[in-house]
């Protein structure tokens, strides 16, 4: 098998299940941006990292920052938003409510403009 970048969390297992999100679809981990390292979820890195949460900006759609649990492939954020829920190595299904999460993770194209800032 695959060498497989860690992912941190909370109790998590062998297809990066974690305390929070462990149905059977929930096999994703997700690189941080604010520091390049996979966690289970955005619960898990605010519980370990002692850091704030820095979502993908918009203009970093192709990197790799999601990870299959499954098979460990890494996608491209973009490649995990256009996966139709499942992965494109192994077909295995990724939970279709983490859609809801998005924001949590990835700015949306339209946060980046009503947001602005700097
Ligand atoms: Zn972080
Ligand atoms: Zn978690
Ligand atoms: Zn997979």
């Amino acid at each position: 098998m695959a060498l497989r970048p860690e992912v941190r969390g909370v109790e998590v297992d062998a297809q990066t299940r974690c305390i929070h999100y462990h149905s059977m679809l929930d096999i994703i981990a997700i690189k941080m941006a604010c520091c390049n390292v996979y966690y289970a979820c955005k619960d898990c890195h605010e519980l370990l990292a002692g850091h704030v949460i820095e979502v993908w900006p918009s203009s970093e759609r192709d990197a790799p920052a999601v990870l299959c649990g499954a098979c460990g492939h890494e996608m491209t954020i973009r490649e995990y938003m256009q996966s139709g829920h499942l992965c494109p190595r192994c077909g295995a299904g990724f939970n279709p409510g983490c859609r809801n999460h998005y924001h949590f993770y990835f700015a949306s194209e339209d946060t980046l403009t009503s947001t602005g800032g700097s």
